[in-house]
């Protein structure tokens, strides 16, 4: 097998959390046909559910931001990985912190709903990251590694699975974290990859928090970092293209 088939597969991968609506879906046209013109990135929106069944029109991955730990069954209002891969998506966001802080989401439920992703088909992007408490306290390497182990459930393979490092106190707020914090992180992330999957030097590992055009490049070229999760400035194929060109050419 050639090198380049053993490294992480490199994506950009939108999150548009609960934003856009039909109007938007043009958005995603500009997009997908930047998406075409990749050569060694690929790029992803995680849609709002009910969007991805139209935008599975056009040529792009899409992922779901969340899924149910259950594939079907009286569970009202949530949503199954089985009906995502149905309607177009190929990943699904798992353990957002958005997920983990507003609903009180554990890790071990975020391993169970990766199990789900999986079982529907679909690739789980599990997020993991440190709150800025935890960071000043010196133990964001400690959570990280807490989150990993009960977050992964021993069936990830670098096939079914993506894991993005998202700070907390870097989402939204237009602070991003330094080159050096993302390499300690990714470092420390990578290695307990390696250690514990057959092929965790091969699993994907996303940088996500305040990511955009003017960082994208610097970022890109941290070592481990295949990739980004984002939010913000995937909204706007003018912002998000640029980024995922980055990628593509960092
Ligand atoms: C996110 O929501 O996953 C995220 C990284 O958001 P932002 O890029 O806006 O910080």
């Amino acid at each position: 097998m050639s090198d380049s088939k053993r490294q992480p597969k490199r994506y950009a991968i939108g999150n548009w959390k609960m934003n856009g609506d039909r109007a938007s879906l043009s958005e995603v046209a500009i997009v997908a046909k930047a998406a075409k013109q990749l050569n060694r990135a690929e790029a992803m929106l995680c849609l709002p559910g009910p969007l991805i069944a139209t935008a599975s029109d056009f040529e792009l991955s899409l992922g779901g931001q969340d899924c149910s730990p259950e594939l079907a069954g009286a569970f009202t209002g949530d949503q199954s990985a089985t009906l995502l891969a149905d309607i177009g998506a190929s990943a699904v966001i798992v353990g957002h912190s958005d997920r983990r802080t507003i609903h009180g989401e554990t890790s071990k439920l975020v391993s169970a709903k990766a199990s789900a992703a999986w079982a529907a088909g679909l690739q789980a992007i599990v997020c993991i990251g440190e709150t800025a408490e935890e960071r000043e306290a010196g133990k964001a390497l400690n959570v990280l590694t807490e989150q990993l182990a009960a977050s992964l459930s021993d069936g990830v393979t670098h096939q079914n699975t993506i894991v993005a490092y998202e700070p907390v106190w870097a989402i939204g707020t237009g602070l991003t974290a330094s080159p050096y914090d993302i390499e300690m992180a990714h470092t420390h992330i990578r290695q307990y990859l390696r250690n514990r999957f057959a092929y965790g030097t091969r699993i994907s590992l996303l940088y996500g928090g305040s990511l955009k055009g003017s960082n994208a490049a610097q970022i890109f070229s941290v070592p481990d970092v295949n990739g980004g999760l984002i939010g913000g400035a995937s909204l706007r194929a003018n912002d998000f293209v640029p980024i995922m060109q980055a990628l593509d050419q960092t």
